[in-house]
């Protein structure tokens, strides 16, 4: 049995992007017909207090049921999970593989020097330091983590294998100042407990799936299988986004258009004018 997730962050009107990933999910569940077929869940990612809006995530699902795709089971809300992150950050922490840190983002922007797939690579300033652990943000110390684990390799089924490089992003934040789990914690913990066995997400997380696979090997984890698939974007090559003007799937569904020929169309890559698939620019050459 195969298991699959669709995994929504409700601080934005899900758009075509969404959908397309969202079929990717389903199909690649309901296709399965090897040794008892395949489950899709549905996980909100709505831990983030500040951007996350209950209303956004009703509006996601009255999306999917639109565009005619159904669940597995109830709908998973991650911020149900949240003292199951902090247990996790605890063991984390007792094995000596987190250091605190209160350096801001322009701090880190001034010090770095080397870029990363997010961005600026936090350059280590507070590890070994004496900082106080007090509404800090807690960092994987990702050098000492590797050499716990020794090299990691993981599976992708459009790209192949690949060996696990988390030190491009350098210490990464695990634990926030205002949550128990930043993004990489808290996917690579929910994804275990929701027992996914494939991992379906668009190519702009490729390169943070190195650092999921470091915590899998960390905290004991399950390790499934990942299917990065090409993202929707403009013209430009840049995702689609709604500030720039691509209408949401709840628009679509309020305008009476038809969801079900909407997400054949996507199925058969039949985009709108303007719009067309990339493998984004950290597809492996
Ligand atoms: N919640 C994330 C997002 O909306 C996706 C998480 C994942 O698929 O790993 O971008």
């Amino acid at each position: 049995m195969i298991r699959t997730r669709f995994a929504p962050s409700p601080n934005g009107a899900l758009h075509l992007g969404h959908a397309f990933a969202a079929l990717v999910a389903h199909d690649r569940a309901r296709r399965e017909s090897h040794s008892g077929g395949g489950e899709f869940l549905l996980r909100i990612e709505d831990i983030d207090g500040t951007r996350s809006r209950a209303e956004l995530a009703e509006e996601a699902l009255a999306d999917l049921a639109w565009l005619g795709l159904a669940w597995d089971g109830p709908v998973h809300y991650q911020s149900h999970r949240l003292p199951a992150h902090a247990e996790a950050a605890a063991r984390l922490k007792a094995m000596g593989l987190l250091y605190p840190c209160h350096c801001t983002r322009a701090e880190i922007r001034a010090a770095a020097q080397a870029m990363g797939p997010d961005g600026p690579v936090y350059p280590g300033t507070c590890r070994g330091q004496a900082v106080d652990p007090e509404n800090a943000a807690w960092r994987l110390d990702v050098r000492k983590a590797l050499e716990q684990t020794g090299p990691l390799d993981w599976s992708d089924e459009i790209a192949g294998t690949q060996r696990a490089r988390p030190e491009l992003f350098g210490d990464v934040v695990l634990v926030r100042k205002d949550l128990p789990a930043s993004y990489h914690l808290a996917v690579t913990l929910d994804d275990a407990a929701q027992g996914i066995t494939h991992v379906t997400r668009g190519m702009d997380l490729f390169a943070a799936t190195h650092i999921h696979r470091l915590l899998q090997a960390l905290l004991a984890l399950p390790v499934p299988v990942w299917h990065h698939h090409p993202l929707l974007v403009e013209g430009d090559g840049r995702k689609l986004a709604k500030r720039r003007g691509s209408p949401s799937l709840a628009d679509r569904r309020r305008a009476g258009e038809d969801g079900p020929a909407l997400a054949a169309a996507l199925r058969a890559h039949r985009f709108p004018a303007g719009l067309s698939l990339s493998m984004g620019v950290d597809f492996p050459a």
